[in-house]
């Protein structure tokens, strides 16, 4: 049973935007990445730009997964990224199939996110408050750089506008056209398994009346955020919060309706979500997965 996890390939978790390995002592993949070593999976969680487009930020990961392969001998890697981790993986994986054994989205806007739509329309890039608010980010993201000591290196470039552009629906519309692999031509069907040898997953969960609401997430603020952004949501009212139900699907879709916000997908905050959620198992439900197709 201690083997159960041990996938062929190591898993490179991707985090999204304002992502990081660990601030001071606290992790990004609240728990996860201990639970699927204890199944015996080779686990990497890696640190790329916090704010930047999903092309610069896949650039940056081609480098580390080059840098994987060669430290751990392995041919190829599991790639998978929360939020827009998972363009960025996507992006990686279009860019070197043959370095990539899989890419599966975590809750992935991969039409776009509403949220940055509202954004766009509320913080125009050449307005003052849409200056602050790309001040406001550069310095955050300078600020993590900082406490950053799970992979801390050179500051990495930090380019507020792209990142936004990444999210909207017409910039992910325009990377999609770039970038089509496992992205489902139909809205709301699935999407191609295999492309060019890459297999591509994807999961998400919405926010749900009661069942979101319950257990840990009482008292975890980000999940009072998540509920507020939904309400924001116009053209897919279930979402869970930051990202769409159907514009998260990627490749095989294991499932898009689990009851969690965009941040219980990767147990945040401390583990708090609604109760009866188990984020963690879903991982280590996947690396059984991978495991069992021989990835
Ligand atoms: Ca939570």
């Amino acid at each position: 049973m201690a083997q159960a996890l041990s996938t062929r390939y190591p898993l490179v978790l991707v985090p999204g935007m304002l992502g990081f390995v660990r601030l001071l002592v606290y992790p990004y993949w609240f728990g996860i990445p201990e639970a699927l070593r204890r199944g015996g999976a080779r686990v990497f969680a890696v640190q790329i730009s916090p704010v930047n487009s999903s092309e610069v930020r896949g650039e940056q990961l081609l480098q580390i997964v080059e840098r994987i392969r060669r430290e751990t001998g392995a041919d190829k890697v599991n790639l998978i990224g929360h939020s827009q981790g998972a363009q960025t993986a996507r992006y990686a994986a279009a860019k070197r199939p043959e370095w990539v054994a899989s890419v599966t989205s975590v809750a992935g806007p991969n039409r776009g996110s509403e949220l940055a739509d509202y954004h766009a329309l509320r913080y125009p890039a050449d307005s003052a408050r849409g200056r602050l608010l790309a001040l406001f980010l550069q310095l955050l993201a300078m600020a993590m750089w900082l406490l950053e000591t799970g992979q801390r290196g050179p500051l990495l470039p930090i380019d507020v506008h792209a990142a936004h552009q990444s999210l909207t629906f017409e910039g992910a519309a325009l990377f999609n056209r770039q970038y089509p692999q496992g992205v489902p031509t139909s809205w709301g069907g699935q999407g191609a398994e295999v492309v060019d040898g890459v297999r591509y997953y994807s999961w998400s969960g919405i926010v749900q009346d009661k069942r979101s609401d319950s257990g840990g997430n009482r008292f975890d603020g980000s999940h009072f955020f998540c509920r507020m952004y939904a309400r924001g949501f116009v053209r897919e009212k279930e979402c869970d919060g930051m990202v769409g139900r159907i514009s998260s699907h990627l490749g095989h879709v294991i499932g898009d309706d689990y009851p969690l916000d965009h941040m219980d997908i990767v147990n945040q905050s401390l583990g708090l979500v609604g109760e009866g959620a188990d984020p963690v198992r879903l991982f280590t439900e996947h690396a059984a997965r991978l495991k069992a197709a021989g990835l």
